[in-house]
């Protein structure tokens, strides 16, 4: 049997770098997705997102596909940008001047990020499912220089640290992605033994 190939469903790059970090230690073959393949989000939660773009990838690739549908909620905000995360504002610098606009006059900072994993098979089977949390407040300003999207004015609760003032280490630890992963890993290689 040789190792299983798992692609990760995503096009963008800081993702897959987080992945690739993640999936280190598993039996599998991690490959980024084909380029020019755009799967459209059209579901109403994390969870519905990650699965439609786990089931599209894998149908497509012939391969295992693991999607991640992640994004912000603010709390004052009702819940925004939530699953429109990634589409609040064309770029990283203008979302996050837009949240901050929309919170200017807000004392009630807390949001959470929150990521939903899926795992899919080539004839559309959902072999794995989990959501992960990250709880925290929106800053005032920008701080810190790592990671990407929204990190920098995010900082997790208790940590007195944005996710871009952390190392890869960290995040993984604290953040919504490694929570959810941390719930991943132990079923995904229960999954992969069985194969
Ligand atoms: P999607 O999961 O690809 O739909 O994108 C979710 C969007 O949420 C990203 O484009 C980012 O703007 C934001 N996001 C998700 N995870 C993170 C994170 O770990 N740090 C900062 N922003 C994130």
């Amino acid at each position: 049997m040789g190792t299983q190939t798992l692609v990760i469903a995503s096009g963008n790059q800081g993702k897959v770098r987080e992945f690739q970090g993640l999936l280190r230690g598993l039996p599998l073959k991690v490959k980024a997705q084909p380029e020019g393949l755009d799967v459209e989000e059209t579901g109403s939660t994390f969870t519905a997102n990650a699965r439609i773009k786990a089931v599209a990838v894998a149908s497509k690739t012939g391969e295992w596909a693991l999607a991640d549908d992640s994004g912000l909620s603010v709390d004052a905000l009702d819940g925004a940008p939530g699953v429109h995360s990634a589409r609040y504002a064309p770029s990283d610098p203008e979302r996050i001047a837009r949240l901050l606009q929309a919170l200017k006059c807000e004392d009630n900072r807390n949001a959470s990020f929150c990521a939903a994993l899926c795992v899919a098979a080539p004839d559309g089977t959902v072999l794995l499912e989990v959501e992960g949390q990250c709880k925290g407040s929106i800053t005032r300003s920008p701080r810190g220089d790592q990671g990407f999207g929204y990190d920098p004015i995010f900082e997790v609760e208790g940590t007195q640290k944005t996710f871009a003032e952390m190392s890869l280490q960290e995040k993984k630890s604290h953040g919504h992605r490694g929570r959810a992963f941390a719930l991943l890993e132990p079923r995904l290689r229960q999954l992969l033994s069985q194969q």
